[in-house]
C-alpha cells in the first residue's frame, strides 16, 4: 500500500507545479510525480562547459507589477523567489532577413512598438496602429488572460481567424507583413493553420513587458517545488507514471515504473492528453474521442546548437534574433526541405562581462523523422552517452550547417566558440516527454478550432488535464491553463478573486 494524497499530479512541468502550488496553498495535500531526475519539464536548465542553458523558456512576458503573470506569480509568492531581468525597453526581438540584409526591432510597450516599426515603414503607421489595436482588443476578449471569468462561447468568433491573413490585412507592404509575423517561431507558425488569437496572446504579453530569468528558467520550478513543500506536499523525482488505475469510472491511484503506488482523491495530468489516456488503459473514453486526441497533430520538433564563447570574444546581443534567409518564407519554416536546412534560426544570447556574450542557443525547426532511426534509444543531455552508430555524426553534420548559416550573419561567431553541444528531437522527446519532441504540444488549427481544443475535464470525473496542451503553450499560456484546472476544484471565481486581490 503506497502513500495517499488529496491530489496526485502527473508531470512536474510548469503546469503540474503551478497546480501543485495553487492547490497546496488552498489546503490540498499534493504529490507531483516526475519521471526525470530534474523537475520542470521545459523549464529545466543545465550547465555544460561553464554555460548555463535553458531547455525551453528563454524569455517571459507579462511580469511587470499589475500584469497578469505578475499577479499569478505573486499569488504564489514567486516574485520574491526568482531573479528576473527586464530586456531593454528599446527592443527585445530583432527580425532579420538574409535576402535584403535588413533587420527590424520589436520594442516593449505598444507606443514604442508602433514608433519603432513606423520609423522603418513611415507610410504604414496607421496600419501598424490598427494592428496593435486589434491585438489588444482580441486579448481583452479572452477573459482569463485578464483574470476575469467569462463564457467560452464569447470568443468563438475569434478562434477561426487565420494569423497570416489577419496580419496581412492591416498593412500593405509585404515586407512589413513579414516583419509583423517575425517571431512566429514562438508558436511554430504555419501560414495555413496558426490562429490569430495565438499570435495575439503571445505577442501582447511580450509587448507589455519582457523578462529573462537570470540563473535559468529552472529557478521557477525550484521556487514552485518549495511552495509545494511548504504547504505539506511533495515533488517526487524519478517517478514515471506507467498506469492510472480506474475503478468504477473513477481514478483511484497511479503506479510508477519502479512499482510504487500513489493513491489520490483527485488526479491532474500535466502530460500530453493522448499519453494520459493511454495510461488509463480504460474504455471509459469513447473510441471517437480517443481517436481524435491521438490523431491530433503536434507542433514540429527542434534542433538546438548550444555554444559557450571564449572570454571577450563575441559581442553581446541584447535581443533575441529571428533570422529568415528569405522574408517571403516566414510562414513556411516548418515545411523545410531537408537539402535546404537550415534556412532560418532563432538565436538567444546570454550576457558575459564587459559587453561580451557568454553563451548562446541557436534553435532551428526539425522534423522528428530525421532522427527516427534512433527512436528506440533513450538518453538525456544530463546523462550524456551514445545512442548508437551514426547519431553523433548526424548531430555534428547538423551543427556544422547551423554554424555556417549563423557565421554568414555574424562573422566571427564560429571562431569565438570555445565549446558546443547539440540537442536533437530525441533529446527533447526524452527530456520533456513531449510526443516526438514536439516544441509546443498540440498544433492549433484555425480551420478546425474546436478539434484542437482540449478542455480540463475528462470523462473520468476526478481526472483533469492541465499544461500547454489544454489552452496555450508558453509560460503565460500554461499559467492560465493551471487556473482553469485548479478552478475546476476550487471554483474559478473564488480562485480569480484570490489571485486578483492577493
Ligand atoms: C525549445 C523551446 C523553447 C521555448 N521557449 C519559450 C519561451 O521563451 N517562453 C515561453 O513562455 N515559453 C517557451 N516555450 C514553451 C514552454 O516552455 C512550455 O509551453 C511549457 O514550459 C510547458 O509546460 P507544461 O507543464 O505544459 O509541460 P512540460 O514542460 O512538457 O512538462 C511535462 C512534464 O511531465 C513529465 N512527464 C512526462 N511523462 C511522464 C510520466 N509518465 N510520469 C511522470 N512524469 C512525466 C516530463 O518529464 C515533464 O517534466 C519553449 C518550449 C521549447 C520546447
Amino acid at each position: 500500500m503506497g502513500e495517499s494524497f488529496d491530489v496526485v499530479i502527473i508531470g512536474s512541468g510548469l503546469g503540474g507545479l503551478l497546480c501543485g502550488g495553487i492547490l497546496g496553498k488552498n489546503g490540498y495535500k499534493v504529490a507531483v510525480l516526475e519521471k526525470n531526475p530534474q523537475i520542470g519539464g521545459c523549464l529545466q536548465s543545465y550547465t555544460r562547459d561553464g554555460g548555463l542553458f535553458d531547455t525551453g523558456v528563454h524569455y517571459i512576458g507579462g511580469l511587470e507589477k499589475g500584469q497578469t503573470l505578475y499577479k499569478i506569480f505573486s499569488y504564489l509568492g514567486l516574485m520574491e523567489r526568482i531573479r528576473i531581468k527586464r530586456f531593454d525597453t528599446e527592443g527585445f526581438d530583432v527580425i532579420k532577413f538574409g535576402d535584403s540584409g535588413k533587420e527590424y526591432i520589436y520594442a516593449q510597450t505598444y507606443e514604442k512598438f508602433i514608433d519603432t516599426l513606423a520609423q522603418s515603414f513611415p507610410d504604414e503607421r496607421e496600419g501598424i496602429e490598427n494592428y496593435c489595436r486589434s491585438v489588444k482588443q482580441l486579448c481583452d476578449r479572452f477573459p482569463l488572460y485578464n483574470l476575469r471569468n467569462g463564457d467560452f462561447m464569447d470568443k468563438m468568433d475569434m478562434l477561426d481567424m487565420n494569423a497570416r491573413e489577419m496580419i496581412n490585412s492591416f498593412v500593405k507592404d509585404p515586407l512589413l507583413q513579414n516583419v509583423l509575423a517575425g517571431n512566429n517561431c514562438l508558436y511554430a507558425g504555419s501560414g495555413e493553420k496558426s490562429p490569430f488569437y495565438i499570435h495575439a496572446l503571445i505577442l501582447n504579453s511580450y509587448i507589455e513587458s519582457v523578462w529573462r530569468c537570470e540563473g535559468g528558467g529552472s529557478q521557477i520550478a525550484t521556487a514552485l517545488a518549495d511552495v509545494i513543500a511548504e504547504t505539506g506536499g511533495k515533488v517526487i523525482r524519478r517517478a514515471e507514471v506507467t498506469r492510472i488505475i480506474i475503478n468504477e469510472g473513477f481514478a483511484t491511484k497511479v503506479l510508477t515504473k519502479d512499482k510504487r503506488e500513489f493513491a489520490g482523491k483527485q488526479f491532474i495530468s500535466d502530460i500530453h492528453p493522448a499519453a494520459t489516456i493511454a495510461l488509463t488503459q480504460s474504455d471509459v473514453f469513447r473510441k471517437a474521442y480517443v481517436k481524435r486526441i491521438t490523431n491530433l497533430e503536434n507542433t514540429i520538433s527542434v534542433f538546438i546548437l548550444n555554444v559557450v564563447f571564449r572570454d571577450a570574444s563575441f559581442p553581446r546581443i541584447n535581443k533575441n534574433v529571428y533570422y529568415y534567409s528569405k522574408a517571403e518564407n516566414i510562414w513556411s519554416g516548418t515545411d523545410y526541405k531537408m537539402e535546404d536546412w537550415p534556412e532560418n534560426f532563432a538565436l538567444f544570447v546570454t550576457d558575459g562581462k564587459d559587453g561580451f556574450a557568454h553563451s548562446a542557443s541557436v534553435m532551428c525547426y526539425m522534423n522528428y523523422s530525421e532522427f527516427e532511426p534512433w527512436a528506440d534509444t533513450n538518453n538525456t543531455v544530463y546523462q550524456p552517452g551514445e545512442r548508437g552508430p551514426g547519431y553523433n555524426e548526424l548531430k555534428e553534420e547538423k551543427a556544422l550547417k547551423i554554424f555556417k548559416l549563423v557565421e554568414n550573419q555574424y562573422p566571427g561567431f564560429r571562431a569565438a566558440v570555445e565549446s558546443y553541444h547539440t540537442l536533437s528531437p530525441l533529446t527533447y522527446r526524452d527530456y520533456t516527454g513531449t510526443p516526438n519532441g514536439s516544441l509546443y504540444g498540440i498544433q492549433r488549427d484555425c480551420n478546425e478550432p474546436l478539434k484542437t481544443f482540449v478542455p480540463a475535464r475528462t470523462k473520468i470525473p476526478n481526472l483533469l488535464f492541465t499544461g500547454q496542451n489544454l489552452n496555450l503553450h508558453g509560460v503565460m499560456g500554461v499559467a492560465v491553463s493551471s487556473i482553469i484546472t485548479c478552478g475546476e476544484l476550487l471554483g474559478i471565481d473564488y480562485l480569480l478573486e484570490k489571485i486578483r486581490n492577493d
